[in-house]
């Protein structure tokens, strides 16, 4: 890229989702609210109860608008119990008395007696033994953002009703937070924090949106409004732009849009190699609306359906009813291929309110996936019910995550048959012969995957969660993303144990993790004689055009002398040099 002009500034982040967006800034969250401090005096009192008045009286009004948008249509329906109770908040007597009082004792301004108001009243809900209060806490703290912000006369951010041509600049963007994502209006987004498996990025991959994290201050730099061109390729932010460098990009944007083009052709020819193995292409999706970007890259079924996104932002669990809806939804639509629905991953960087409510020291090891559902078998049951229900309508299979002994394996299969039983009894239909499998993305999982490949019908490899605790580097943390290596020699033995348990026990092996949509390591995973690559809608053509350019010996041979490598570099060497060869178009 050309040097940056006098005006236009260059951060330099993760390109995590491929894409250029030229659009207009929209600042969606600075690293912490700022909030002054500073003392009154007895006659501002009622000054400052007035503006507390005017606060909560424009809080009203958004959540207002919020809950006419969502019924309208426009706004996301994810966000409709959340509404209900942060309106009954804004008159909630414990949080109004408390702030006029401390005001009086205080004499403090009243931004900084409600912050202090606020936080105290999370903290209490939050260690109640009550779980309803608990769940309430979570909500406090959203709906005391709200009002703190209206306070400080902070523009208050809606992420689900964006301005045309939006790039969203944020801190970080939670889960939630992307979920509640105006898709008509968003062109592309970019975080301070995150890394290439962050779920930011997942989510960026699956909604076919251009992305760049790990910009470290980028949101604190930049305010609404300016121009700005995000490049997921190469990973920078140029931020008002030069003539020059819009030129440049106009014209690379030309090369990249012929290329687009030209993989767009490959939407309904397998993926399959000149000597014609043939490996299928799935895709991932986090919810319903995800469908439509993949069916239009030809994509043959869901390979992952990660269902946790079905439980955030709600202070209750999703119902069995609302579940099955979900799910037979997604499986009409991708019918005659398979759905591969994923019980709840909560934990990690995903949390239920509830369980955010007492925060884990260590949350990637801690009561996260498989181990969230078998220790609240009501909330699997309702699951699995759930899931069983929608296989009547199609090609579902089920897939346990975290997995990291065959013991839970077989603890999961029970409750399954008995869920089964269950509906069997009741005459409800379901298909019988659902296919069950366990993610490998777990050291442990992958070294006993002989033993855990007789108790399923196959294996999906989680490269994500397998690369970040093989090599114990947080997967969202930018700081250590230097050492998130997917051709690490540990790495490749552990797939290679996992693809060959498989195969000697007649099972198919597929990899959903972020390894498996990208062109540069799709090779080394077919020719390590995996099955199925499961991936978001960006990436799909491309890995499919690799696919068909290459013929599977050769594969199969850099398979062979990667796994004889000592270092991941000399993997990546190879796996470039053969891009390069088949379709050099796919690096730019
Ligand atoms: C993985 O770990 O590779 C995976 C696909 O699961 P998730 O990214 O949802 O943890
Ligand atoms: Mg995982």
């Amino acid at each position: 890229m050309n040097k940056p002009t006098a005006t236009e500034k260059v951060f330099q982040g993760i390109g995590v989702s491929p894409g250029v967006a030229h659009g207009k800034i929209f600042v969606y969250s600075v690293a912490e609210e700022a909030v002054p401090q500073y003392d009154i005096n007895d006659e501002d009192v009622p000054k400052e109860l007035n503006r507390f008045e005017q606060a909560l009286i424009k809080t009203r009004a958004q959540l207002h608008e919020l809950q006419r948008r969502i019924e309208t249509g426009t706004g996301a329906s994810v966000l409709t119990n959340i509404v209900e109770v942060h309106l009954a908040l804004t008159e909630d007597p414990v949080l109004i008395d408390q702030v006029g009082k401390l005001l009086s004792e205080e004499k403090k301004n009243v931004d900084f007696i409600f912050h202090k108001v606020a936080q105290r009243y999370v903290q209490t809900l939050s260690t109640l033994d009550d779980e309803f209060f608990r769940e309430r806490a979570v909500d406090v703290q959203d709906v005391c953002r709200r009002i703190l912000r209206n306070l400080l006369g902070h523009e208050h951010r809606e992420l689900s009703s964006l301005p045309p041509d939006t790039i969203v600049i944020a801190y970080d963007l939670a889960p939630t937070d992307t979920t509640a994502l105006d898709r008509t209006h968003v062109l592309g987004f970019a975080t301070d924090v995150g890394s290439h498996t962050s779920h930011t990025a997942i989510m960026a991959r699956s909604m076919n949106l251009p992305a760049v994290v790990g910009l470290r201050d980028i949101s604190q730099k930049v305010h609404d409004g300016q121009p700005a061109i995000l490049d997921g390729y190469s990973g920078t932010v140029i931020v008002d732009p030069s003539p020059q460098t819009l030129f440049v990009y106009g014209q690379l944007e030309v090369k990249r849009h012929n290329v687009r083009e030209r993989l767009a052709q490959l939407r309904d020819l397998p993926a399959e190699t000149l000597d014609h193995h043939r490996v299928t292409l799935a895709g991932n999706i986090e919810l319903p609306e995800d469908v439509p970007a993949l069916k239009q890259v030809g994509a043959e079924g869901i390979g992952l359906f990660r269902t946790e996104f079905l439980y955030l932002k709600r202070p209750d669990f999703p119902s069995e009813d609302e579940q099955y809806e979900t799910y037979a939804k997604v499986v009409r639509e991708m019918a005659p291929h398979a759905v591969i629905i994923r019980t709840l991953d909560l934990g990690g960087d995903k949390f239920h309110s509830e369980e955010s409510k007492v925060p884990e020291i260590n949350p990637f090891l801690g009561f996260r996936g498989i181990r969230f559902c078998l220790g609240r078998p009501d909330i699997f049951e309702t699951q699995l019910r759930a899931i069983l229900r929608a296989s009547a309508h199609g090609n579902v299979m089920v897939m346990y995550p975290m997995i990291s002994h065959v013991g839970e394996v077989i603890q999961a299969n029970e409750i399954l048959e008995q869920v089964k039983a269950s509906l069997r009894q009741k005459q409800i239909p379901f298909d019988e012969n659902i296919q069950v499998g366990a993610m490998i993305e777990v050291p442990s999982a992958a070294l006993t995957a002989e033993m855990i490949a007789q108790e399923v019908d196959f294996f999906s490899i989680g490269s994500n969660d397998l690369i970040q605790y093989t090599m114990a580097v947080d997967r969202v943390n930018e700081k250590v993303a230097n050492l998130y290596e997917p051709t690490n020699p540990a790495i490749l033995r552990l797939i290679r144990n996992t693809v060959e348990s498989a195969h000697n026990n007649n099972i198919w092996v597929g990899v959903c993790g972020e390894m498996a949509g990208d062109p540069l390591f799709a090779p080394l995973l077919v020719g390590m004689g995996v099955d199925e690559l499961s991936m978001g809608a960006s990436n799909l053509p491309r890995v499919k055009e690799v696919i068909r350019r290459m013929t599977y010996q050769e594969a199969q041979e850099l398979a062979a002398a990667s796994l004889h490598a000592t270092n991941g570099r000399d993997v990546l060497g190879m796996l470039q040099a053969l891009l390069e060869r088949v379709d050099p178009d796919l690096l730019i």
